[in-house]
Parts: structure tokens; sequence; C-alpha cells
């Protein structure tokens, strides 16, 4: 961690990030005012018999930023950072991603402090059961409709599923998103949002005439989001030389096959001896030379002492938040094309919500119909955004943000202020 990150709250992150979007919002600053807050705000505490028989109390949070536009929608993190602010900043970015898109969705989140990878699958079960009956006031499929995160997955998903399900008495698939399809799950959940990440990627090569075929990529994460991102920029000709986990990265000059990298990791658990790879670290990852760049891990990785390093045509944000604010400006002077986290990770929620539709009729469509709708939502924002940079002259990020910000303005001002 570096003296910036050690400093940078999420939270005030995002309240600079709302003053700065104001300046291009003509509009009440009371209504700005009200998104400076989150809704509602709930901690937990989750006691879980262990396997040793003995207690332990874990944290758990849910947020709710804003329903303004529709009901809450936003993952559930389990990770040892999850904290208040964290969960209240990924939450108010769930709001602006939401509005981006353009579905009838507000913001939220929610996390676990724990970490998974101590845990047995008997744990893991009754941790994510005990936090569901502790939430379970606050959600539900017309108030706030959860999905997975930084390591949940769909199993965890279907306990939540059937958690809530046990105790109203009944099947409610569409309390939650990213579940398996035998339960009411949507073809197409778990690549979309590496998929869409994709999708955006091939908008910004034509703006930038960038040719993806034989064009390279690094990719930082090889989970939900990383791992489909490499395969989709795969499918389209461009040579993956660098991915990394947790435990460090892997680089191969002549490519690497990011399906073969999944069956690998599919029986070793691990990315670790993967054969014709060097060992590279997560720093060398960012610093490669390649056309684009898909951080897909965690927060804050590119920061002030690194930014400057980044040799990408384009930076896709597959994670949240994984540029600080004062190296987006470095980034920005080196005239690296940033797509940001709002835009370019909204393609999970954004078939999550076709997940909700199809879950709330009953009915099911097929993954070409999901993906093409998918596609035509987010090319349909990526010209929006574009053209808001273009005619007021601001960045991509801030662009994104004034779409976001604005539509929930809107909202807010024509629901009007209750009482
Ligand atoms: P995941 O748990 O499936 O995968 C995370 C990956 O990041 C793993 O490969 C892990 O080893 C790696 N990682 C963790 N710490 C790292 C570090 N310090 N350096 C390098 N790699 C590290 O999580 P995910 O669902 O893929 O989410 C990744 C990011 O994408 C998060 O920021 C999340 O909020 C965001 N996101 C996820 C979704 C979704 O649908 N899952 C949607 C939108 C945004």
């Amino acid at each position: 961690m570096t003296e910036e990150t050690k400093k940078i709250n999420p939270w005030q992150m995002v309240l600079a990030q709302i003053d700065k979007a104001a300046k291009q919002l003509e509009c009440d600053p009371n209504m700005l005012e009200k998104l400076r807050h989150p809704e509602r705000s709930l901690l937990v505490s989750i006691p879980v018999r262990m396997d040793s028989g003995n207690i332990r109390v874990f944290k758990g949070f849910r947020v709710q930023h804003s329903t303004v536009r529709g009901p809450a929608k936003g993952g559930i993190r389990y990770h040892p950072s999850v904290d208040l602010d964290e969960v209240t900043a990924l939450a108010a970015w769930m709001t602006w991603k939401c509005a981006v898109m353009n579905i009838p969705f507000g913001g939220a989140k929610g996390g676990v402090e724990c970490d998974p990878a101590e845990l047995s699958t008997g744990e893991l079960e009754r941790l994510t059961r005990r936090y569901t009956a502790e939430i379970m006031g606050f959600i539900g499929p017309d108030r706030d409709i959860p999905a997975p995160d930084v390591n949940t997955n769909a199993q965890v998903m279907a306990w939540l599923m059937d958690t809530y399900s046990m105790q109203v008495g009944h099947a409610v698939p569409g309390v939650v998103t990213g579940k398996p399809i035998a339960i009411g799950g949507s073809e197409g959940r778990s690549d979309a949002t590496g998929l869409g990440v994709v999708y955006m990627v091939i908008e910004a090569a034509k703006k930038l005439n960038i040719k993806l075929d034989g064009a390279t990529a690094a990719v930082q994460g090889f989970g939900n989001v990383g791992n489909s991102a490499a395969r989709s920029l795969f499918r389209e000709g461009v040579k993956i030389v660098a991915i990394s986990d947790k435990n460090g990265g892997y680089y191969c000059g002549a490519g690497i096959n990011p399906f073969e990298l999944q069956r690998y990791f599919g029986t070793h658990r691990t990315l670790e001896g993967f054969p014709g790879c060097d060992r590279i670290t997560n720093e060398e990852l960012l610093a490669m030379k390649c056309d684009v760049l898909v951080p897909a891990a965690l927060e804050n990785v590119i920061h002030k002492e690194n930014a400057g390093k980044v040799q990408a045509r384009i930076l896709a944000e597959g994670a949240n938040g994984p540029v600080t604010p004062i190296a987006d400006e470095i980034l920005k002077d080196k005239g690296v094309f940033i797509l940001p986290d709002i835009l370019a990770n909204a393609g999970g929620v954004t078939v999550s919500y076709f997940e909700w539709v199809q879950d709330l009729q009953n009915y099911f469509w097929n993954e070409a119909e999901i993906n093409n709708r998918l596609r035509q939502l987010m090319t349909a924002s990526f010209k929006k955004v574009m053209a808001i940079a273009e005619e007021k002259r601001i960045d991509n990020r801030t662009a994104a943000q004034v779409l976001g910000i604005g539509r929930v303005v809107e909202a807010l001002q024509l629901r009007g202020l209750y009482p």
C-alpha cells in the first residue's frame, strides 16, 4: 500500500466525484446533497458455528445508496478489508452504473469482513445463510436484489435465495441474481461482466483506430471478471500477453490461451506452474507494453507511483475503482483512453437486470438474445458517454458520472422530497 492509497477513503472519492460532476450539471444543489448520503446502512453481526465447534462472529454490511430509480441493486463481497466506507462507496457507484445503463435500479452493496479461503464449505454456507437472515428485512425482489462480487459466486447466491425462500415459505428466485441457471439464473450471467468489458473495448478500439485482431492485452485478476474478459478478448483475436491473480502474474510474449489457463486453474486451483509462462509481479503486469490493460481485481491498484508507468492505450476498468484520483490525472495527461468502471463493467448488472426480469415473468431467454441485448444497451451507453465527453470537453469518467448522476437527479426532481 502506498502513502496515497493508505489515505484514500473510497466514500470521500465518491463525494469528490459528485462535486466534479456537479460542475457540469446545471441542477439544484439540494438534489445532489441527497446523493451525498446513503439512504440506509445496515451493520450486522453474524455468529457462525465453526467446524471446531467454536462460535466466531463476523461483521457484515448492506448499504442502499439510492432507490430513487427502482429497487436497490448490488453485489456482496467477502473480503478481510471490507468496511462500511468501502461498501457505501461501492453502493453509490452501483447507483451511477445502473443509471448510466438506464436500467430501472438504484444502487446497493453488501459485504462480510472475512477471508473465505480460510473457511470450509460448511462454514461459508452457514455464514451466508446467517448473513441473509440478518439482512432479510432489507432485501427482496422489489426492494434490494444482491448479486455476486469479489469472492462470492453462484453457489453463494443459491444459499442466499434458499434462505430467503425458506423464510417467506415459497421460492423467490428474483431476490438475487447471478444464481445457477437450474434455480432461475440467466444464460450469459456468469460471463456478462467480462464480455461487457470487451464490448466496450471493441467500441474504444474503433474510435482509436486500433485493430483488435493481433492487438495485445494484459489482464489483472483471473476471477469472474478477469477470466471472462480474457476469454472474450482472445475470441476477438487479441493476444493476452499477461494475466495475474493475487499470487502474482504470468507473462508469455507469444500469448496465453485463457481457455487453457481456465482448464489448468480448474484442475490445480492455482495459476502457479502454468506451462510456457514467465513469472512477473502484479506491478510489472500493470506497466506492461500492450494495447489494452484490464484491471479486474481490486480498487486503487493504479496509483500515483505506478500510473506513469502504464503503457497501455486503452484502460478498461473491469474492477470497481482501480484508479486513484491522482493516477487518473496522470493517465489523462498520458493520453490513455479510460473506459470507466461504471460503464466498462456494467455488463454484470445489466444481465442481472435481464435475470430479474426473466424471474419475474417466469420466461427465459437464450444466450444469444441476452448477449445481443447486452451489446445494444452497452453500445448505446458508450455512445452517450462519448457524446457528453466531446460536447463538454471532459474526460470519459466525468462524462459517465454526468450521465449517471444526471439521470438520478432527474428522477429525484420528478419524485420530489417526501413528505
Ligand atoms: P473474484 O473474486 O471472482 O476474482 C478476483 C480476482 O482478483 C482473483 O483472481 C484474485 O486472485 C485476484 N486478486 C485479488 N487480489 C489481488 C491483488 N492484490 N492483485 C492481483 N490480483 C488480485 O472477483 P470478481 O467478481 O471477478 O471481481 C473483480 C472486480 O470486478 C471487483 O472490483 C468487483 O467489484 C468488480 N466487478 C465484479 C462484477 C461481477 O459480476 N462479479 C461486476 C462488476 C464489477
